[in-house]
């Protein structure tokens, strides 16, 4: 073997070590590094204490979906959002909505008209404030999420106002895209 074909032998080796080494490095998900109860496909319940909580939660999250607090309206990315995919919670990463009840409410928040399914959410009576309101928390973590009104369009008239902060999306796959495209056609 000759000395340039050695050198590009060793070039193109070091090239796909780089290339595999960095594909490792990619995260699926937004900051979960350090949550060690996310999962989208385990559905046993979470239950930890506030501390626990405080300690693997952004201060924002925390102050949502642990001391049902509410997001400033018209500050989350999600709010105008027309992404095709799946809405999970950030906190443990249950599956909530999909993006194609969501709709443009003017509220100011993300809004769906229907959850994934029935028992992702648990509905709670709110009368704080003077209101008469029913609140939306996780099912599987019982993280705060919104509030749902009955002022949503068909088919269930229901408006699900869910804090952007506390939602993690994750856009649908190429392909399956193009096969929902396909069926169109
Ligand atoms: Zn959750």
């Amino acid at each position: 073997m000759k000395l340039y074909q050695i050198a590009l032998l060793v070039t193109l080796t070091f090239q796909s070590c780089y290339s595999q080494n960095s594909n490792n490095k990619k995260e699926t998900m937004e900051n979960n590094k350090k949550n060690p109860v996310y999962s989208t496909t385990d559905s046993s319940k979470v239950t930890l204490k506030d501390e626990e909580w405080k300690k693997i939660l952004s201060p924002e999250v925390y102050q949502v979906a642990r001391q049902k607090g509410t997001e400033r309206p018209y500050t989350s990315k999600y709010e105008t959002s027309k992404e095709v995919g799946t809405y999970y919670c950030a906190v443990c990463g249950n599956p909530l909505f999909k993006s194609d009840t969501k709709f443009e409410s003017g509220c100011g928040w993300p809004s769906f008209y229907e959850p994934i399914s029935k028992s992702s959410m648990i509905y709670l009576p709110d009368n704080s404030y003077g209101m008469k309101r029913t609140e939306v928390e996780c099912s599987r973590c019982k993280s705060h999420l919104g509030h749902v009104f009955e002022d949503g369009p068909p088919p269930t008239g229901l408006r699900y106002c869910i804090n952007g902060v506390v939602l993690d999306f994750e856009k649908a796959k190429a392909a399956e895209k193009k096969y929902n495209e396909g069926e169109k056609h």
